[in-house]
């Protein structure tokens, strides 16, 4: 059996950077599904576009606009929103999970989990008192994409701790915002040193995991990113 995996992307159509997803589903066993914002603005069509899936992959991207979690954009944050994918993939997120699909989240990913299910966002992390280019590694460090930029300690007895095998990981890097408050009864299951929230998880469910990294653009040179698609994918395929 070959699990179909829906991966959202922008209206714009799959870029290099989404075909990452699709080689990394692909290479795991997956066969990917495009989901482009249109074809799921209203709650029918979220359910017609999730009936066919296996998996749900919520893809990296611009930021989610802070009205859903209660805030206006902040000046000098640096705040770049997507209505259209807004309005597609939070719906995509808390459907996916009430049909009890697997469902990963990938930096813009993981925002989207933890805003569709009442969390909130650092607008960007200069307001956690850390320097914008720390977690952005083309800016400061200019590393290539699958090159680690900074160390994770992930939560003893979380999934991810299961699926990485160890308590401390090097992963790779490229936002500005981050989790601040998890949605009610997700866990928070990795941080960076400096505090930073880099995976969450909804425990009840089979597979809903959130990362803040990119392990699309790791898998070629990392285990613990395969490791993480196969874990999906198993998931998806159960
Ligand atoms: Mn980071």
């Amino acid at each position: 059996m070959i699990p179909r995996i829906g991966i959202t992307i922008s209206q714009a159509g799959p870029t290099v950077k989404s075909q990452a997803y699709g080689a990394a589903v692909r290479a795991a066993g997956g066969e990917p599904v495009w989901i482009l914002p249109a074809d799921a603005l209203d709650l029918q069509s979220v359910d017609a576009v999730l009936a066919p899936l296996h998996g749900l992959l919520l893809s990296g991207g611009v930021d989610i606009h802070p009205r859903y979690f209660g805030e206006a954009i902040l000046a000098d944050a640096s705040v770049e929103v997507d209505d259209q994918r807004d309005t597609a993939e939070l719906p995509l997120a808390r459907r996916a999970v009430a049909r009890g699909l697997p469902v990963l989240g990938i930096c813009r990913g993981i925002q989207t989990l933890n805003v569709a299910f009442g969390g909130s966002l650092y607008q960007d992390l200069s307001l956690l008192g850390i320097d914008r280019p720390a977690h952005q590694q083309r800016v400061r460090q200019q590393l290539e994409d699958w090159q680690p930029a900074h160390a994770i300690d992930v939560t003893p007895g979380s999934r991810l701790a299961g699926i990485v095998g160890e308590l401390r990981a090097d992963v790779n890097s490229f936002h500005h915002q981050s989790v601040h408050r998890p949605a009610p009864e997700w866990v928070i299951t990795a941080r960076a040193p400096d505090g930073v929230i880099e995976g969450v998880e909804l425990p009840t469910a089979r597979f809903v995991v959130g990362v803040q990294w990119h392990p699309e653009r790791m898998v070629t040179h990392d285990p613990i990113s395969r490791r993480l698609f196969a874990a999906f994918l198993e998931a998806s395929r159960a």
